[in-house]
């Protein structure tokens, strides 16, 4: 029997369905907007999207599930910075519930390493790490196939470890605050804010990511020193990231994934970081791109052990 996945991409702004066949080519595509009533609509939402697919493909199909944020294990309930929705809840049990079948949920970024890990750009890999680098920087981290999730649920947060004394210190950045509390992480240096905000830092002007990027091509040499200064902490991070994990391919996703010089640039910078003798592995653009979240929750949908069963919180 051909076995049919629905994978969701949970985002702060759009939620999509995706369903896929069990080579995971997509079948059916359907993107809402997410609800910001509470829970409950939340959930009716996702249901909402789930008859309709359900009714398209024409069987109650397995679901695979990306969402901001991470389950806390003491307490089984969601900790998301961007969807306030969702703070506090047992979603994966409560999607269980209402769709009546079992639902694998996952980080939406451990989704995307997941697609990419299976037959995408890093499927030749004993191990990889897909970091995705757009409004914050997160990632995965996968050993022959299969996720690592972490104690906490939480591997791969690489984004909310903190930016090296050395290069704070080499380019005179001041330390961010973070939304997560803390100060210098190094997701308020290298996702696209990031580079807006060491931009201003250098320049006193404000610019989005497209305005810096075409100051750069124009030849700005504000724009230039901003770009440098980003690769050159991205470098230093994904350093720090090789030392901990040693991956096999590093695969960059989100926004500024199709930035060319990061694949130019950054294997000699980050083998600068690192211990002599080491060299960085190779560091690809995605296969798939914005795809990368719905195939990769239903990747999920294939590989993850059953949720557990809903208790209130
Ligand atoms: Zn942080």
């Amino acid at each position: 029997m051909t076995r049919i996945i629905h994978g969701i991409d949970v985002g702060g702004t759009k939620i999509e369905l995706v369903s896929h066949d069990e080579d995971l080519r997509p079948l059916h595509r359907r993107r809402i907007d997410t609800p910001t009533q509470g829970i409950q609509a939340f959930i009716e939402a996702v249901a909402g999207l789930v008859q309709e697919a359900d009714d398209r493909v024409g069987v109650a199909a397995a679901i695979g599930v990306g969402i901001p944020g991470f389950v806390d294990p003491r307490t089984g309930c969601h900790v998301s910075a961007n969807i306030p929705a969702l703070r506090g809840q047992r979603v994966p049990p409560m999607l269980q519930a209402r769709l009546k079948r079992p639902v694998q949920v996952a980080n939406d970024c451990h989704c995307f390493a997941l697609s990419e890990a299976h037959g995408g750009a890093a499927a030749r890999f004993d191990s990889m790490f897909g970091l995705v680098i757009g409004t914050g920087a997160a990632g995965g981290y996968c050993v022959n196939g299969r996720l690592l999730k972490g104690s906490n649920g939480a591997l791969g947060e690489t984004g909310h470890t903190p930016i090296s004394a050395a290069v704070l210190q080499r380019h005179g950045l001041p330390l961010f605050d973070c939304a997560c509390g803390q100060r210098g992480c190094l997701e308020r240096y290298v996702s696209g804010s990031g580079l807006q905000a060491i931009y201003t830092h250098l320049s006193g002007e404000q610019r989005d990511g497209q305005a810096i990027m075409a100051l750069a091509d124009a030849g700005d040499a504000t724009a230039r020193q901003a770009l440098a200064v980003h690769v050159d902490v991205l470098a230093s991070s994904l350093a720090s990231l090789v030392l901990h994990l040693d991956p096999g391919a590093i695969v960059l996703g989100g926004g500024l994934s199709q930035l060319g010089h990061l694949y130019e640039q950054l294997p000699d910078q980050v083998t600068r970081h690192l211990v002599r003798g080491m060299v960085a592995p190779p560091i690809l653009p995605p296969a798939f791109g914005d795809a990368g979240g719905t195939r990769g929750a239903a990747v999920l949908a294939l590989s993850l052990l059953p949720v557990e069963e809903a208790r209130p919180c």
